[in-house]
């Protein structure tokens, strides 16, 4: 694979006539902004076609793709061997609907418990899904085993939090732009700051079913929490009878170069959400993951999804697992952990004020009287480098796993290089 990054990007100039097919960029963008809703304010690149770290837009530019779908393409774009597993499924069986078994289900839950320590799976397709069953499953835990009075459960969340969108993930939701005027809110939640045991502790009642937490806070600019805080919480939660819950959704599966981010600091928790990275950026598929005497709460009729596990799902999150059983993307991400983090702290004073790295996965701020993260993600994107800023100016580098140390380089060199010019402007 060539590793040129000398993609002319440029601000799109040309218009969409209408009834013509659209053809470049900025007739692809005008389209979309006419039909398609206004939820996202992308970058202007329109992807055609994509490869392990590159994508290529439809006027020929390529791209490298330092967000990989907020790590749903851990692995890369169309990796070789998720599509043929999805390929070769696809000439099989696809959907079955959960009114009968079909064979890929059993033997990919088999695998996911396998590599996550779990006695069982429970299938679902968003993450926001699976954040939704995993709270289900705590309010029954709560109620039939730990004997939680009716409608009294209780469960503690961190400030900053990002679960998903749906109604009663943003009711716990301190992002104004997720929350607002999406109410009535789903009560019984309750929020307390991120790493703070003392809070958490003064918090929980006897009415507590789980702690939710993500193990690192992806969407709040990689915030990762302080030494301890995670063994603290496990202590915490088995000494009270609460549930812990890690939503390893985006920290999961290789990024932080350990399977799981938990294990960073040898943790282990009650139940795991899992999602992006397990579909292999090929289909949606998430999963919760628990031992038997959490899991077996959940009988027959009192959860569902017309989509979970099916066949399809079910090959290609288990050709994903297999991957990850190996350990190699791990060790890739932990192994590279050395040369981001060199290079991004490097940045640090000159533009930069504070980085955070752990595995491939990094939270930069950028010194807001220099430039937003926006613009930083428009000079990156002007240097061939795909990547998302995330609330003013905090930009997230999050690259596929198969990326090389000489690719890691020319990201990290691309932002310094849109530092530089921003310094020389001001
Ligand atoms: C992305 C994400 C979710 C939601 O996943 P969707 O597939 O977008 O519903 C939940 N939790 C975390 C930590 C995430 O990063």
């Amino acid at each position: 694979m060539s590793s040129s990054t000398q993609a002319p990007y440029a601000e799109p100039m040309t218009t969409h006539t209408d009834g013509a097919a659209p053809t470049t960029n900025a007739d692809f963008i005008q389209l979309e902004d006419k039909v398609a809703a206004h939820n996202y304010a992308p970058l202007p690149v329109v992807v055609a076609q994509a490869e392990g770290v590159w994508v290529t837009d439809v006027e020929g530019n390529r791209y490298l793709d330092a967000l990989a779908g907020y790590s749903a393409l851990n692995f890369g774009h169309r990796h070789p061997g998720l599509v043929e597993a999805a390929k070769a499924q696809l000439d099989r069986s696809t959907l079955t609907s959960r009114a009968f078994h079909n064979d890929q289900l059993g033997p990919f839950c088999e695998a996911l418990a396998k590599l996550v320590g779990k006695d069982m799976i429970l299938p679902m397709n968003t993450g926001a899904e699976a954040v939704e069953t995993a709270l289900k499953l705590a309010r029954k835990w709560g109620y039939q085993v730990k004997g939680v009075a009716e409608g009294r459960a209780h469960i503690i969340v961190m400030d900053g939090n990002f679960h998903g969108r749906t109604t009663t993930i943003i009711s716990f939701s301190d992002d104004p732009d997720a929350r607002d005027d999406y109410g009535p809110y789903t009560p019984g939640f309750e929020s307390v700051p991120y790493g703070d045991l003392a809070a958490i502790e003064n918090a929980i009642t006897d009415d507590t079913v789980a702690v939710l937490v993500e193990p690192i806070q992806g969407e709040q600019g990689v915030q990762i929490p302080k030494e301890g805080f995670l063994p603290g919480l496990r202590e915490l939660c088995t000494e009270k009878n609460v549930l812990m819950i890690a939503d390893e959704i985006q920290s999961g599966l290789g990024r932080t170069g350990t399977t799981l981010a938990c294990e960073y600091e040898g943790v282990e928790a009650d139940i795991y959400t899992l999602g992006k990275a397990l579909g292999g950026g090929i289909v949606p598929v998430s999963a919760v993951a628990a031992d038997a005497d959490v899991m077996n709460v959940i009988t027959p009729g009192t959860h569902g999804s017309t989509f979970g596990g099916n066949p399809l799902a079910a090959a290609v999150g288990l050709a994903v697992v297999n991957m990850l059983a190996t350990g190699e993307h791990q060790a890739h991400a932990a192994e590279l952990e050395t040369v981001f983090r060199d290079g991004l702290e490097a940045l640090v004073g000159q533009g930069a004020v504070a980085v955070r790295v752990r595995g491939l996965w990094a939270g930069i701020d950028i010194d807001p009287e220099l430039m937003s993260g926006k613009e930083a993600c428009k000079g990156l994107a002007k240097r061939g480098v795909l990547a998302k800023d995330t609330h003013g100016s905090t930009i997230r580098l999050a690259p596929p796993l198969v990326i090389t140390r000489e690719e890691l380089t020319q990201v990290v060199d691309a932002l310094g290089e849109v530092l530089a010019e921003a310094r020389n402007k001001a």
